[in-house]
């Protein structure tokens, strides 16, 4: 069985941040799930077609569609798989730990509150598709790109009751995910309130002390 390492955290609580740091530190995979369907969907795979007509008509992703794209988008040579956004639901983490060794499933807590106002600072660039934060990752320019100069803009769903709703949703779902996790001995939580750097360490730590 392949390690597996999970970030559990709502949106603006910096878990895909840490991934991406964690993936370079430890040369594992970073799966980010948001990302792998919208690949797929742009690519056009026959998993791609399905995954867009079904969100088309409205309806949920099914359990075993999001686990054969996981599974066909693991890079064989990897030593471990960092998920990002995965598991979303109990099936899902019966899933995780039936397929994979889980070493650590790290989360992020931040009270609904932070949630919101971080969300609400989410700028993203137009042109190159790099993030931003008016208050974690400040671009230099004011609603400039760092990166290639494009415009920054809020994303629709960054904004409002859609961001309550969604913050509403993510601690209901993610309390049952905490729970069992926690019984099977991997969870490890960090205040997301501390500095990007002071995070990182605290896993790096913890994960030499595994
Ligand atoms: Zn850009």
């Amino acid at each position: 069985m392949t390690d597996a390492i999970v970030f559990l955290g709502i949106q603006g609580s910096g878990k895909g941040t840490q991934a991406k740091i964690l993936a370079e530190k430890s040369g594992y995979q970073h799966v980010n799930i948001g990302d792998l369907f919208r690949e797929q969907i742009a690519g056009g795979s026959k998993l791609g077609l399905e995954v867009k007509s079904i969100i088309a008509r409205g309806d949920l992703v099914s359990d075993e569609l999001v686990f054969d794209l996981v599974n066909s988008s693991l890079c064989a040579d990897c030593p471990g798989i960092i998920f990002d956004g995965f598991p979303r639901t109990p099936a899902q983490a019966e899933f995780l730990m039936a397929n994979y060794r889980v070493k650590r499933v790290y989360y992020l807590s931040l009270s609904e509150e932070d949630a919101i106002s971080r969300i609400e600072a989410r700028r993203v660039c137009g042109d190159c598709g790099e993030n931003f934060n008016l208050i974690s990752r400040i671009p230099k320019q004011e609603g400039v790109c760092d990166v290639c100069g494009g415009q920054l803009k809020q994303r629709a769903d960054d904004t409002g009751d859609a961001i309550k709703q969604r913050v509403k949703e993510f601690y209901a779902q993610t309390y049952a995910l905490k729970e069992f996790f926690a019984k099977k001995g991997v969870l490890h939580t960090i205040s997301a309130d501390n500095g990007i750097q002071d995070i990182g360490r605290e896993i790096m730590q913890d994960l030499q002390n595994l």
